[in-house]
């Protein structure tokens, strides 16, 4: 069993995919952690990103050891934008694409796994069992992830949260490679006015065969 989440940045598709593998006894995989990891590395390495070239990235991915314990500063605004700047570059996603395809074909527990990001069911996993597309109003999700990095600790205005989650939505929809879209077989789920229990109970329902795919219409 494979389940893929795509959708919008704090959309909701993180507490989404925890839960349901949980509901579902599969194993999950972050993707954007992976991103955020190669952006973090790019960072600690001083690599620049205008004119590294794609052996660089590559060395550097190949010797990242993506299964380590993350601290904080990977959920952290500023690494969030350099994932998004790393993921437009063809040879982080071609590095990146092995890992996530292999974790979803041979997962840990054996059973199956859920996988979240923003190409899941579109190019990572085009065949996965089911699809959702998950997004909801920009200002809803900027307070969501504003009160999730006030909760961190990170001294941010929301106007600050709001134009970072509009600008990395932006570059996430229009980068010409592997583009952030809803395959045309995913369920789409608006979770402005739903709390993560509800969502839950949505996608549940829809694994049940109580919904018809429904195709997303907001982008
Ligand atoms: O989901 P999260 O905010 O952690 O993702 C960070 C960034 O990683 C996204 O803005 C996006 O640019 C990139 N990403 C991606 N493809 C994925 C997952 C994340 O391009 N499958």
């Amino acid at each position: 069993m494979i389940i893929a989440i795509d959708g919008t940045a704090a959309s909701g598709k993180g507490t989404l995919g925890r839960t349901l593998a949980m509901r579902l006894g599969l194993d999950y995989l972050d993707t954007g952690q992976l991103y955020r990891a190669v952006g973090l590395a790019v960072k600690l390495a001083g690599v620049n990103l205008e004119d590294a070239s794609d052996e660089t990235l590559k060395t550097l991915i190949d010797q990242l050891d993506l299964c380590q314990k993350f601290g904080p500063e990977l959920r952290s605004s500023e690494i969030g934008e350099l994932a998004s700047k790393v993921a437009a570059i063809a040879q982080v996603r071609t590095s990146l694409l092995e890992r996530q395809r292999d974790f979803a074909h041979n997962p840990p527990h054996g059973k199956g796994a859920v996988l979240d990001g923003r190409d899941i069911g579109s190019v990572v996993l085009p065949d996965a069992d089911a699809k959702f597309f998950i997004d909801a109003a920009a200002d809803i999700r900027a307070t969501r992830r504003h009160l999730e990095l006030k909760a961190r600790g990170e001294d941010i205005e929301f106007s600050e949260v709001l134009a970072d989650i509009i600008k990395r939505d932006c570059r996430d929809k229009n980068r010409t490679i592997a583009p952030l879209i809803a395959a045309s077989d995913a369920f789409f789920i608006d979770s402005s006015d739903k709390n993560a229990d509800e969502v839950l109970a949505i996608c549940l329902d829809y694994l049940d065969g109580g919904h018809e795919p429904q195709a997303a219409t907001g982008l």
